[in-house]
């Protein structure tokens, strides 16, 4: 079975893994962890860095972290893994769903205004399968109407927005390290940020709301998101390999657009987009199957590449369908798009 996805690990990895082990350090202190934050914040261009137990956890700090509370909007994606939305929820906060971009399927800019009230606080742009966001319109309306911007960038380590990483632009910027991540330790993630306050509040958070000039003493409610020594070990490591990893998620990509151009061409399928501004990370290399032209659907597709020894995976459903935050508004660009695509294997380690 060839798989949607999976890690690439190497001796580097394992070395850096047994040196944290041997050390003793394998708690969430040892030199592994200020150094992949350093190393990590910077590569995104970024001064700070607060590494976390996972990506949901560092949506949860950084939200905290601005004051983000009961009776607060913040506006998200409708299309997105859910732990977006629930990190709102966590705050007591509402999320708000905004549509789909037609072309490249990420929150859709001109449909963000007429969401915002007098409780929006923040905005949660999420660069979806790798592929950014169009930040511009999307900074301007933050500072049109005073909003944070956290950007969630667990799909797109290392993808770029008119030559400027993503990452670089909100208030807060959250990754995460998961094993089908574009890098990974396994369980992991990370806030980074330019404000040295922020960073600093959120390493307290992030450490049980402790003072850290006076022992067991908490001034605030905190959590326990500490990431571990054993995973910055295979962290800084991964960081390392991650422009390589780029660069042969884009050479499958490209593999990819080769193979599929007739049927693109004949409309049966839509190909991964990637804008004239964007440089996508292709997290996942995806398609939207359609039905008409293509003869079959989605699911019958599936089933039988999988019959072929094709691993797939369908889109994330829209959040607003799901019982938790069920909603009658219409998302009809979200809707479809969620209902035609799939995610196609595009591990680092395929071949042609
Ligand atoms: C994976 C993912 C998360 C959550 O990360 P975990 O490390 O699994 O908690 C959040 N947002 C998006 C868009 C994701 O893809």
């Amino acid at each position: 079975m060839i798989p949607v996805a999976e890690p690439s690990l190497g001796d580097e990895e394992l070395e850096n893994v047994i040196e944290a082990v041997k050390s003793g350090w394998i708690s969430s202190k040892g030199k592994f962890i200020p150094e992949f934050e350093e190393n990590f914040a910077k590569y995104c261009n970024c001064k700070y860095g607060v590494a976390t137990s996972n990506g949901t956890t560092a949506l949860h700090l950084a939200l905290t972290a601005l004051g983000i509370s009961k009776g607060d909007e913040v506006i998200v994606p409708d299309l997105t893994f859910i732990a977006t939305a629930n990190a709102v929820t966590y705050c007591n906060a509402k999320p708000i769903f905004v549509d789909s971009h037609p072309e490249y399927w990420g929150i859709d800019p001109e449909k963000i205004e007429e969401k915002i009230t007098k409780n929006t606080k923040a905005i949660i742009p999420v660069h979806l399968y790798g592929h950014p966001c169009n930040m511009d319109p999307i900074m301007d309306i933050a500072e049109d109407y005073e909003l944070y911007v956290i950007e969630d960038v667990a799909e797109a380590h290392g993808a770029e927005y008119k030559g400027k990483k993503v990452g670089s632009f909100g208030d807060i910027s959250c990754f995460s390290f998961y094993g089908n991540k574009i890098i990974t330790t396994g369980e992991g993630g990370m806030c980074i940020t330019n404000n040295k306050e922020l960073a600093e509040k959120m390493r307290v958070l992030r450490d049980h709301g402790m003072n850290p000039n006076k022992k067991f003493w908490h001034d605030v409610i905190g959590f326990n998101y500490r990431m571990t020594n054993m995973q910055a070990a295979v962290g800084l490591a991964q960081l390392q390999k991650l422009d390589e990893f780029i660069e042969k998620r884009r050479q499958i990509a490209k593999w990819y657009e080769d193979g599929l151009e007739e049927f693109a061409k004949e409309g049966k399928i839509t190909l991964h987009p990637e804008m004239s501004w964007a440089k996508c990370v292709y997290w996942m290399y995806s398609i939207l199957i359609n039905r008409d032209k293509f003869g079959i659907t989605r699911d019958e597709l599936m089933k039988k590449l999988e019959e072929n020894g094709i691993e797939t995976r369908p889109f994330f459903y829209p959040i607003h369908v799901m019982p938790p935050y069920k909603n009658n508004e219409g998302f009809p660009v979200a809707e479809e798009v969620a209902r035609k695509g799939i995610n196609l294997p595009s591990g680092v380690g395929l071949t042609k």
